[in-house]
């Protein structure tokens, strides 16, 4: 009885932890490790495969779109990545080797099943990167897919073409990193180069039909010039075109960039506004508290049709068939219901 009582408030501070990122993960294993059952319904301890119920923070998914955060989502990641960003702020996954941290009951069909149970429209691979675990996210898209679930993953993208493809096979949504738009800068701080990013960026928007996103971490003093920012979004509108949604995000000093300071909320108003002028439609600012950041204006009118205050949805002014709801102009995106 007491249990059941408690329920509601364990499950409130589980979603809390785990909006926290890896930080909050952590602190989820600690208490799982120390004997304390964690209540499966609100999560499924796999972690190192661990997911959750959050919301998802692609702006293109969900009701309404580019932009709507309520596509109820299972989140779970892995170990290790194919690149070595200084910068990582999930290095306690991505450069673990503790196999000790994996669990044995992530199995493709009981997450697939924990998601459907949990009502999640969706799978997020995320926190490292998944495409290093092809095969298990093949056979996780598979058993989430039987049960009409779609799959999702946070990726950076750098991937030869054969792994590109086998890949995002498995996928219908994908935000991809572009950490910086400078060769040097991806071979001094990410241990990578760009030309494959931008290989799968293009792949994806013109070859697939996986709905596609683009983040952009902006580090003070190393990718934030204004220059910089103006070719990327250039580059975008050019070779993907204007409607491919684009997030600034904001750095933390974390891993082996703890001397950097965290971006200023200013830095990222000016870029999108930059971004803007480039000709993107759909550009957006993260990591900080910023509404008009997290508002998708129509293209056509102007006027907001999804208004968001971090990870709530305000207002919403699409109709059901996508279009703007002050002038009827079409708005791309993934749509869904709130139910
Ligand atoms: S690609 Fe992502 S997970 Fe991998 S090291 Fe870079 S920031 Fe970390």
């Amino acid at each position: 009885m007491l249990q059941k009582l408690l329920a509601p408030v364990v499950a409130w501070m589980v979603a809390l932890m785990a909006a926290m990122g890896p930080l909050g993960v952590m602190v989820l294993m600690a208490i799982e490790s120390a004997c304390i059952p964690l209540p499966s319904e609100v999560i499924m301890p796999f972690a190192g495969y661990l997911a959750f119920k959050g919301q998802l923070t692609f702006f293109g998914l969900g009701a309404g779109h580019p932009g709507v955060q309520i596509w109820i989502a299972g989140f779970f990641g892995a170990l290790g990545c194919n690149l070595s960003c200084r910068f990582c702020q999930n290095w306690h996954l991505s450069r673990s080797r503790d196999l000790g941290l994996l669990r044995d009951r992530a199995t493709p069909e009981a997450i697939a099943e924990g998601a459907r149970r949990q009502g999640c429209r969706s799978v997020a691979f995320t926190y490292n990167e998944p495409a290093t675990i092809l095969e298990f996210v093949s056979d996780v898209a598979e058993a989430c897919h039987a049960r009409g679930i779609a799959t999702v993953a946070v990726t950076a993208g750098y991937l030869e073409d054969a792994a590109r493809r086998d890949f995002f096979t498995h996928l219908d949504a994908a935000n991809v990193d572009l950490k910086a738009f400078s060769d040097d800068f991806y071979r001094r701080v990410v241990g990578g180069s760009l030309e494959p990013v931008l290989d799968t960026l293009r792949y994806l928007v013109h070859e697939t039909k996986v709905w596609t996103e683009i983040t952009a971490l902006l580090i003070p003093g190393l990718n934030d010039s204004e220059g910089e920012i103006r070719r990327l979004s250039e580059w975008i509108a050019s070779d993907l075109g204007e409607d491919v949604p684009l997030h600034f995000s904001a750095f933390h000093p974390d891993h082996r960039m703890l001397e950097v300071p965290p971006t200023p909320g200013a830095t990222l108003t000016r870029a999108r506004e930059l971004a803007r002028e480039a000709g993107l439609n759909y550009v957006y600012t993260g990591n900080v508290r910023d509404r008009e950041g997290g508002t998708t204006r129509c293209p056509g009118c102007g006027r907001a049709v999804i208004q968001r205050d971090g990870y709530r949805l305000l207002d919403l002014n699409l109709q059901e068939d996508g279009t703007c709801g002050h002038c009827g102009r079409p708005v791309p995106g993934v749509f869904g219901t709130t139910g």
